[in-house]
This record gives structure tokens, C-alpha cells and sequence, in this order.
């Protein structure tokens, strides 16, 4: 500057400021000067100088008024400092700050600036700074550049745009680590010979940008015009510092990414499973509800204050409790896991099941929860399902009454009860009497109706307590429960109820306009905690129900435990007797029958069975369970063919080839609709003389029927078999049927001989007998006969045929063939052995 000044210094004495300057700033100088004469201390001033040459500058001037020795002013002192480069550094300094704070509060607002416009305003700051028209933040990936973000006055020109790298200022930028610029494209011929044409930029400063060691992109400011002054260390400063920023930015937004992506996977997954989120700070008691959370109450979520308390209000009072001391343990630490069921008030007024699991996610410094984050999910459906399948399960579709399975569950707990407090409770079996046939002849809709009937009159005879369920078919079960600790109470107590439903069920029903009278059965058993157990509770009331079934029906009846033995024997020996069947381990016995005078005629089969364990079992044990099974039609085919074998081979023999053989057939094996034929076909399988064949039947037999029995014994008397009717006297056959019956024999029962000597009343019978079947053309015979005077009796009332201990026991066949060979061998007359009466020994020897 001084310089400036001595080259004018000569040109400038004597003359005025007009004559440098304009006169606006030559009026402003003459107005400092005047005020400098009138100031009393020295006036400092800046202002900005433009020169002859042009230079303008600023400048920092002193006025000081120079005054005579009388010290009036005679003119102006001014010095003028040129404070140009001063001001300009200071004034960058103050912008370069103005920069960074500008900067970092677009960092920091986080209120709706993405990262798009904070780039782009970070851009705008650091062009401003720069003096610069453009920047580019752009992302490198491969062997191309990506505009991320810009600031240029079109904006978003080249937003998104992706061009190759090579020979552009991005390469250019790369080809150095630190700041890369060229102040004037004209004199930067490298530039210039790489880039120079591209969009006809004239300057540009730009830094590669590194982030976590990686290459990630270039940060470029560009200008159309070339700069004058070159880029200083501040600016280049402020550069680096500007990419730190964009850095932060970046990485910022990089992980702002990484959550979206995750919480975009969270939500998808949490959309799939339909899952709301819940996440609770237990310090704030603040919880963050998700949008499904929300909507599976039907609110939306900002109508829900994200408290705890929001949940804990909508919870139903009945699960509330639990929901919350759940919530609790698990903040108290003792449980780690979360998983609640509750039902919770929707919107509209209703319930909704939810299921809520959850964990603790964060602690604090003590390890005590700070935060628990759990799902939410809408299970109405899967309860109202169970709850669907619970009913089915256990309730009868057709009563609604509970079923087997929920009264044996009550069952158990009553036996609970029961051991607990001593008391006694009961179990009712309720049997529909004659159900089937209403069933079979008025269909299945009245059979349901009347079932419905049953169930609700049962409901109307019962306490509270009671339980009734419905077994199946037409079974009921009734359960009494807290009766008294006393037996004989207990019992009438049961007594009471059964009479009440006995008397229930009898009424009439109206079933459709039809009137129907149903009667009920009842099997009853108390049951005792201490001792029982549920299905020797059920057995026993399901025996109870079948005795009072033989009792008569519509009646009640408890449970006997001596029948029940006798049940449990009788199922054994059925078993056992199957096995006997394939086991061939029957026998059959003969019992020789004798005449007046001694001679035998014939015998009678019996049926033994060698058991095992318990050796020889007596027909009398074994029959009536044969007949009830079955059994019988094998059994009794099995006897008619060893006894016609028998007589075959007697038939081979003179003494023995005219004898009868007695064969009992029962009445269940007499009823089956091919007996003739079986009978017709053994006797022709094995040759036997149907004229030796004698069928004993007993009077219980021709009850049903009788057309059907007369047809049989008729067709297989044409083929000679002959009849017996064993037994006789012990059943109900009138005369007039007797008359009908094509019979050959009547066979004076056992118990009429025991007595002859003794009972007037049977003597008169046997003698009645006698002569019945004198009336009626028959033969008669007695059996059981083991005393003499029994025998004489007989004889003398006109019966000449018997069979008894007296003369033998039913014997082997072997004992059987020793017995007659001895006989006819001594050729004696029977009475001199009666006599003897050596014979019973023999007897009881061979047997
Ligand atoms: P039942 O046909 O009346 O047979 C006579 C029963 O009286 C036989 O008993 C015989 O042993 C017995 N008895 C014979 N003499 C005397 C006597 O002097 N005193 C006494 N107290 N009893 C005598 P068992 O053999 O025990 O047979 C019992 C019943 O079993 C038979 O009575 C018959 O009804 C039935 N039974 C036997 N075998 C068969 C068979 O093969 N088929 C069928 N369906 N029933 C049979
Ligand atoms: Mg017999
Ligand atoms: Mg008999």
C-alpha cells in the first residue's frame, strides 16, 4: 500500500478528494474529516477504498485534527491501514464456525429430516462455505459412481443417477487419498486432460470419502466459474471436516437401515404368526403397543395411552389376578418365561382370548428387569375350538348330559371326596326296560325323544351335585356324592333317589302325540374312598343293574357281593371251558338202568369234565354256563356222537347189543333250527341204531315254541330215536300238552324218590306219576333211586324201570363194560344182589 501511495504521493498535494474519488465517496470522506476536526480524540474508522488501478480494499483509518499553536484546527491527519486480508480471514474464520454450526444442527434435528435432505442441506452449507455452486455425494460401488445426494440449484438433476468412473472427477478424486482440487480447469491441464468437457465446470475441490476402513464413495464440490483465489488451508480444513460430517451421517443412516431392515423382518414375521409386540420399561411403566397389538382389540393405536395400566385395565376381572401376579413373578425373578392366557375387553364390548409370552430383555445395574418385551396373539378361536372339542369330548350330543368319560372323571374325584370325609357315595345304573323294541318298531327319532325325555327327568329328580350321565344305548348312570359316613343311611338315602326315578320314569311320555310307558331298571353300589376305586365302583352298579334285570325289572337293586363272586367264578369257568372244547378233556359217563328184574336195558350218558386244576367238575356246574353261551351246541352234538359210537359198538355184542342209551339234550341245543339234521347226520355218520337212541328233554324246554318241539321230536321219531321227559314232575307240563308230545318215557325226578318213604306228598306224586303215564301209554322210569325201599315202593305202584346209586353210579366206559360183564357173568337174579348189595362197593369202585 505504501507503495501505491509514493507513486501518487506527488500527483496528490493540493488537490481534493473529488478529484480521487466519486463524489458520493468523496462527500463521505469530507463528512469523517469534518467529524475528526470536531471530535476531540482521534476517529477510527473502516472503510472500503476503490482505487484509480481499481483495488478496492478496507481499510482501517485514523483521523486526528491537527491544531496551530492557538489551537485552532488547521486540517485532518488520516492514516489508512489496508486491513483487506485481515477482514477476509476473519471473516472466514467466523463463517467456517457459522458452517459447523449450521452442520451440526442439521445433524441433530432428527424431527423430520431424512437422510436425503440432511445430505443435501450438509451440502448446501458446505457450497455456501466453499463459495462453490454444486456438491455431490456419491457412492462408489464396482467401476461405478452413484449420486447419492446433491446440492445444486436444479436440486434433484442428477439425484439417482449412476455413471461409469472412469475419466470422471470421482476418479480423479480417487486417484488421491487427501483433497483433490483445481482452481482453474484451464491451467490444470491433467484435470483438464481427464475430465475437462465433462458438464464445463471450471473448478472443483473434492475428498474421497473411507468409512470403516472401506472405500465408500467421493464428496465433490464443483463451480461453473474458475476461482481467483486459490483454495487455503482453512477451506481445505473445513473440507475434511465437512466429510467427517457426511461420514457420521452415512454410517448413521447405514444403521438406521439395518434396524428398518431388521424391524421390517420382526414386523413381517410378527405379521405372519398375526403376533402383536408389546415392550415395557418397568421403570417408566411406559410400553410400546405395535400397530397389531392394538387392532386385535379393535383400537387403533393412538387411542391407547402406551401404559401398562392400558393392558391391566382391558384384562377380565376373572383372569386378571393371575394375568398380573404372572406378570409380577416374572419381575420378581421367579419365572424366566413368560406365557399367559386372559381374555381382555375389545372395542365393541366383547372378549378376546390372548395368549401373551415374554421375557426380560434388559437388567440394570443391581440385575434387576429393567425391560420386558413379549408377544400378543389372538387365540379366541383356538379356545373356542377346545372348548368346542371339550364338549364333544365330554358331553353326550343327543342328552347333554356329560358322558362315560367326564362322570368317570367326576368319579375319581368323588372317591377323593369321599376317602377325605369319610362319606359315602353312590353310583345309579339306569337301564331303559324293552328300549330296543321302541327303537326297532317306532325308528330311531322316537327312541332319541324318549332318551331326551329320560335325561331330563333324571336331571329334575337330582341335587345339585348330582352328576348324570348318559353311558350309551339306554343306559344312564346317575352319581351320588357327600351322602351320609353310615352305611345303612347311605343305603336308604340311595333307596330314596331310586324310588323317586323309578317313579319319574314311569309316567307316561308323550312322544310326538304318541303315548309310550317306558320303565326304568337301577342297579345301585355305594362306593367308599378308603377302598374302591372307579372300575370296581362301575362294575359293581352295572352287576347291581343286571340283577335287578332277572329280579323282574323296574325295580332297584345294590349290588351283592355274593354274586358278585359267583360272577367272577362263572367268568373263569367260561373261559376255561372253551379251551376245554379244543382240549377234548370231556368224558362220558354211563349210568346203567335196570328192570324189575335186574337186567340192564341201557344206560344214561353224563357229561364229565376232567378240569386241570380243579379235576373232575360235575354237569351241574358246567351245563347252565354252556347253555348260556352257546357253548352247549357244541358240547351236546360232541355227547349224541360219542354215545351213538357207544351203541355201535354194543351192537356187536349180544348182551349189550339191545340196550337204550339216554342221551340229555338241552333246551338251547334242542331250539337250533338244524337239530334234527345234526342228529340224522350222526346217526348216519357213525351207523348207530336211532332205535337205541333216547332223548331225555325236560319240561323247561317246551315253553317256547311247542309247534316247533313236536315238529322235531316227530320227524326224528319217524326215524326211530325215542323221547324221555327227564326230570318230570318239577316243571309246569299240563296234561294237555303231555298229550300232545310224541313221548315215549316219563323219568320220575330224583328229588319225588329221595322222599317216597318219608314224604306223604311225595309218594302220592311218584304213585301219580305212575300212573300218569300209564294213562298215557308211556313208560315211566325213575331216577335216583338208592334204596331198596325206594325201589320196592316204586315197583309196587307199577314203575319197573329204574336208575340210581343203588344199582350204580354213572361209570367209565371201561368201569361201565366190567360192571355188566360181572353181572352176566354171575347170571344171578338182581334181586339176591340187591340183596348182597355187594354191588354198591363195586360200584364205587369202578367209579
Ligand atoms: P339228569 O339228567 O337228571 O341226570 C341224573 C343225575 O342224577 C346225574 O347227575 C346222576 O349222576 C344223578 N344220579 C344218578 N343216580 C343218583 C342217585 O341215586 N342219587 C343221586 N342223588 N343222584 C343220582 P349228574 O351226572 O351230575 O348230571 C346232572 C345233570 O346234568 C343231569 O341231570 C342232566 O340234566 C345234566 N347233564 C348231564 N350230562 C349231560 C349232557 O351230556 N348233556 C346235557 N344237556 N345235560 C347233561
Ligand atoms: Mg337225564
Ligand atoms: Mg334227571
Amino acid at each position: 500500500m505504501s507503495a501505491v501511495w509514493a507513486l501518487i504521493k506527488k500527483d496528490i498535494i493540493g488537490k481534493r478528494d473529488i478529484d480521487f474519488f466519486d463524489a458520493e465517496s468523496a462527500e463521505f470522506y469530507l463528512t469523517k474529516d469534518l467529524e475528526a476536526i470536531q471530535s476531540s480524540f482521534p476517529l477510527l474508522s473502516e472503510e472500503w477504498i476503490t482505487f484509480a488501478d481499481s483495488y478496492h480494499g478496507l481499510f482501517e483509518v485514523t483521523k486526528t485534527v491537527t491544531k496551530d499553536l492557538y489551537g485552532e484546527p488547521v486540517g485532518v491527519m488520516s492514516i489508512a491501514h489496508d486491513i483487506t486480508q485481515r477482514k477476509l480471514t476473519e471473516l472466514k474464520v467466523r463463517s467456517h464456525r457459522e458452517a459447523m454450526l449450521a452442520l451440526n444442527e442439521i445433524s441433530s434435528d432428527n424431527k423430520a429430516k431424512n437422510y436425503q435432505e440432511q445430505i443435501s442441506l450438509g451440502l448446501k452449507v458446505a457450497c455456501d462455505y466453499l463459495g462453490m455452486m454444486f456438491g455431490v455425494l456419491s457412492q462408489i460401488q464396482g467401476d461405478a459412481s452413484e449420486i447419492e445426494a446433491q446440492h445444486s440449484p436444479e436440486d434433484t438433476l442428477y439425484e439417482g443417477l449412476a455413471y461409469p468412473l472412469s475419466d470422471t472427477y470421482c476418479s480423479l478424486v480417487l486417484e488421491n487419498s487427501e483433497v483433490t482440487y483445481a482452481q482453474n480447469m484451464e491451467e490444470s491441464t491433467y484435470a483438464q486432460a481427464k475430465c475437462y468437457g465433462l458438464f464445463g465446470y471450471q473448478s472443483f475441490i473434492g475428498q474421497p470419502l473411507i468409512i470403516d476402513g472401506d472405500l465408500y464413495g467421493t464428496l465433490i464440490f464443483y463451480n461453473y466459474q474458475p476461482r481467483f483465489t486459490p483454495f487455503e488451508s482453512v477451506e481445505i480444513d473445513f473440507i475434511k471436516l465437512f466429510s467427517r460430517w457426511v461420514i457420521t451421517i452415512v454410517r448413521r443412516n447405514q444403521l438406521i437401515e439395518k434396524i428398518h431392515l431388521v424391524n421390517e423382518r420382526v414386523n413381517l414375521a410378527l405379521h405372519g404368526a398375526d403376533l402383536g409386540l408389546w415392550d415395557l420399561d418397568l421403570q417408566t411403566q411406559q410400553v410400546f403397543y405395535n400397530d397389531r397389538w392394538a387392532q386385535m382389540l379393535g383400537f387403533e393405536l393412538h387411542e391407547l395411552t402406551p401404559t401398562y395400566d392400558t393392558w391391566a385395565n382391558l384384562l377380565h376381572p376373572e383372569d386378571a389376578q393371575e394375568a398380573i401376579q404372572k406378570v409380577s413373578a416374572m419381575i420378581a425373578g421367579e419365572i424366566t418365561e413368560l406365557n399367559i392366557e386372559f381374555r381382555m375387553q375389545h372395542k365393541a364390548g366383547h372378549w378376546v382370548w390372548v395368549q401373551d409370552r415374554g421375557r426380560v430383555v434388559e437388567r440394570d445395574a443391581f440385575g434387576k428387569p429393567a425391560r420386558m418385551v413379549g408377544t400378543h396373539m389372538d387365540i379366541t378361536e383356538r379356545k373356542r375350538a377346545e372348548e368346542e372339542i371339550k364338549v364333544l369330548a365330554f358331553y353326550d350330543v343327543l342328552t347333554n348330559l356329560p358322558n362315560r368319560r367326564l362322570l368317570i372323571d367326576r368319579l375319581e374325584h368323588a372317591l377323593v371326596n369321599s376317602a377325605r370325609n369319610k362319606q359315602y357315595g353312590a353310583l345309579i345304573f339306569i337301564d331303559l326296560d324293552n328300549f330296543k323294541t321302541l327303537n326297532d318298531t317306532s325308528g330311531h327319532d322316537k327312541g332319541d325323544a324318549l332318551l331326551k325325555r329320560v335325561a331330563t327327568r333324571l336331571l329334575s329328580c337330582l341335587r345339585d351335585g348330582d352328576t348324570v350321565a348318559r353311558f350309551g344305548g339306554d343306559e344312564f348312570v346317575v352319581m351320588l356324592d357327600g351322602l351320609d359316613t353310615q352305611e345303612s343311611i347311605a343305603v336308604n338315602q340311595v333307596e330314596v333317589v331310586g324310588e323317586k326315578i323309578i317313579t319319574s320314569l314311569n309316567q307316561p311320555y308323550d312322544l310326538g302325540g304318541q303315548h309310550y310307558f317306558s320303565s326304568p331298571t337301577l342297579g345301585a353300589t355305594l362306593f367308599n374312598g378308603q377302598i374302591d376305586n372307579v372300575d370296581d365302583s362301575l362294575k359293581r352298579a352295572d352287576i347291581a343293574m343286571y340283577q335287578a334285570k332277572n329280579a323282574g325289572k323296574n325295580c332297584l337293586r345294590f349290588f351283592d357281593q355274593h354274586i358278585q363272586s359267583n360272577l367272577l367264578h362263572k367268568a373263569k369257568l367260561e373261559e376255561d371251558l372253551r379251551q376245554a372244547i379244543d382240549a377234548e378233556q370231556f368224558i362220558l359217563y354211563f349210568q346203567p338202568q335196570v328192570n324189575i328184574n335186574g337186567r340192564i336195558t341201557g344206560a344214561e350218558a353224563l357229561i364229565r369234565w376232567h378240569h386241570q386244576e380243579r379235576g373232575l367238575v360235575s354237569p351241574l356246574d358246567f351245563i347252565p354256563l354252556a347253555e348260556e353261551t352257546g357253548l352247549i351246541t357244541q358240547l351236546g352234538s360232541w355227547v349224541i356222537e360219542t354215545g351213538c359210537k357207544q351203541l355201535v359198538t354194543w351192537m356187536s355184542d349180544p348182551i349189550a347189543s339191545h340196550y337204550n342209551l339216554s342221551i340229555n339234550v338241552s333246551a338251547r341245543q334242542f331250539h337250533q333250527p338244524d337239530f334234527v339234521e345234526q342228529v340224522q347226520a350222526i346217526l348216519e355218520r357213525t351207523g348207530a341204531n336211532p332205535k337205541n337212541l333216547k332223548l331225555e328233554l325236560t319240561e323247561s324246554m317246551l315253553v317256547d315254541d311247542i309247534d316247533d318241539v313236536i315238529t322235531k321230536m316227530s320227524q326224528l321219531q319217524l326215524k326211530g330215536v325215542s323221547f324221555s321227559l327227564d326230570d318230570f314232575g318239577t316243571g309246569f307240563s299240563s296234561l294237555s300238552l303231555l298229550k300232545l308230545l310224541p313221548l315215549n318215557q316219563l323219568k320220575i325226578d330224583k328229588s319225588f324218590v329221595r322222599d317216597v318213604l318219608t314224604d306223604s306228598n311225595d309218594a302220592v306224586i311218584a304213585r301219580t306219576i305212575v300212573a300218569l303215564a300209564r294213562s298215557l301209554g308211556l313208560n315211566v322210569i325213575a331216577e335216583g333211586v338208592e334204596l331198596e325201599g325206594q325201589r320196592d315202593f316204586l315197583f309196587e305202584n307199577g314203575c319197573n324201570d329204574y336208575q340210581g346209586y343203588l344199582f350204580s353210579r354213572p361209570l367209565t366206559i371201561e368201569a361201565f363194560e366190567l360192571y355188566r360183564k360181572s353181572l352176566a357173568n354171575q347170571n344171578v337174579e338182581m334181586k339176591t344182589l340187591w340183596e348182597k348189595a355187594f354191588l354198591n362197593d363195586t360200584v364205587k369202585q369202578y367209579s
